[in-house]
């Protein structure tokens, strides 16, 4: 259990009813998929869940839990809201569905719902050292997969084997599964940032981008590598160094107490150089933990200031119509002095 850092004051409001997964685990360890927590002013919480989740509740949850056991949860936690009297009650307003918020609004004793957003999210930016070391754990996961996979990579597999292979190879090396839907393409999809794998057969002389990451111990990595069947031709292998570049440019330029914008306009800047700046389509890169896409954004006017603590991924990537992509990610931790980078695995552009 973790105390929820809720300024109740300023916000002006006796609860927070937390509905998005995500902080639901954090702040109570509950790691099933129905779960509500409410938070009071005074320090009282209560959790609410179904009876699918008697017994795991009890283990995970420290502190009052109550099994609804019929209809939505949301039924009981407007029923304790009017209950208790509660007046002014915060609910994440990117987390409850419009149909939520109404039925709330309609059984909560006429208690005023006020929208928050990020609360939750603003603590989960900085991680403890439990996190850091799960975290840890399914970078390790993740990299020690690609690596088996990547030797067994050859022309005539395709795209959607080599993805099913790592995902398999993953849980095998511990994880719960993939983080996100694993990422292969080759060839000129590899200009397509988020390529689906398809059934396409790598061939020989082909760029092959691998985005690929687990979930462990319900903590996210996120990795990007690139490797080429046969000889390199020179257009490519300018677009990867520059790639690269960037990337270490950027990764160079994390440090507490710099604001996220300034990371990413280090790779922007190496790519502009290179002419390439133009391709260069989505930000550099974003909070990891419970999910995959967590603040701080690494991006342009992002002015979050990196904590030592944050675990970030560093992924610039050029992408070129009818010659391919290039992106290059790394998950990283943010500390006081600099970084670290987490993930072992190389990155010079893979020849098979
Ligand atoms: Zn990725
Ligand atoms: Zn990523």
């Amino acid at each position: 259990m973790r105390e929820a850092q809720v300024d109740f004051a300023a916000l002006k409001i006796d609860a927070l009813l937390v509905s998005a997964p995500a902080n639901v685990r954090y702040l109570s360890g509950f790691t099933g998929s129905n779960g509500m927590l409410l938070v009071e002013r005074g320090g009282e919480r209560v959790f609410f869940t179904d009876p699918r989740y008697t017994l795991q509740s009890r283990s995970e949850v420290a502190g009052r839990i109550r099994v609804v056991p019929r209809g939505p949860l949301l039924a009981a936690a407007a029923a304790w809201i009017a209950r208790r009297k509660l007046r002014r009650v915060g609910f994440e307003a990117g987390h409850l569905s419009c149909s939520s918020y109404v039925f709330l609004d309609e059984n909560c004793g006429g208690a005023r719902l006020l929208r928050t957003a990020g609360i939750v999210e603003q603590q989960r930016m900085v991680k403890d050292p439990d996190e850091i070391g799960k975290i840890r754990a399914s970078v390790a996961t993740c990299s020690a997969a690609f690596r088996r996979v990547q030797g067994w990579i050859r022309a005539g597999r395709t795209e959607s084997e080599i993805a099913a292979e790592l995902d398999y190879r993953m849980r095998r090396e511990g994880a719960e599964g993939p983080a996100f839907e694993t990422i292969v393409a080759s060839r000129e999809r590899t200009a397509l940032p988020h390529a689906r794998p398809t059934s396409r057969t790598v061939g020989h002389n082909e760029l092959v981008l691998i985005d690929v990451g687990s979930f462990q111990d319900g903590y996210a990595s996120d990795m990007t590598r690139m490797l080429h069947l046969g000889r390199v031709p020179q257009p490519v292998r300018k677009l990867y160094d520059a790639v690269l570049e960037a990337q270490l440019a950027a990764i160079g330029a994390v440090r507490e107490g710099v604001p996220a914008e300034n990371v990413d306009r280090a790779a922007r800047n190496v790519l502009k150089r290179h002419g390439l700046d133009r391709q260069f389509t989505h930000s550099t890169g974003h909070g990891l933990g419970l999910e995959i896409h967590e603040p701080p954004r690494i991006g342009r006017k992002d002015k979050t200031r990196l904590r030592a603590g944050m675990t970030i991924t560093i992924e610039p990537g050029v992408y070129i119509e009818n010659l391919g992509g290039v992106r290059i990610e790394d998950t990283v931790l943010v500390t006081s002095t600099g970084c670290e980078v987490l993930t072992p695995t190389p990155k010079e552009l893979v020849t098979l």
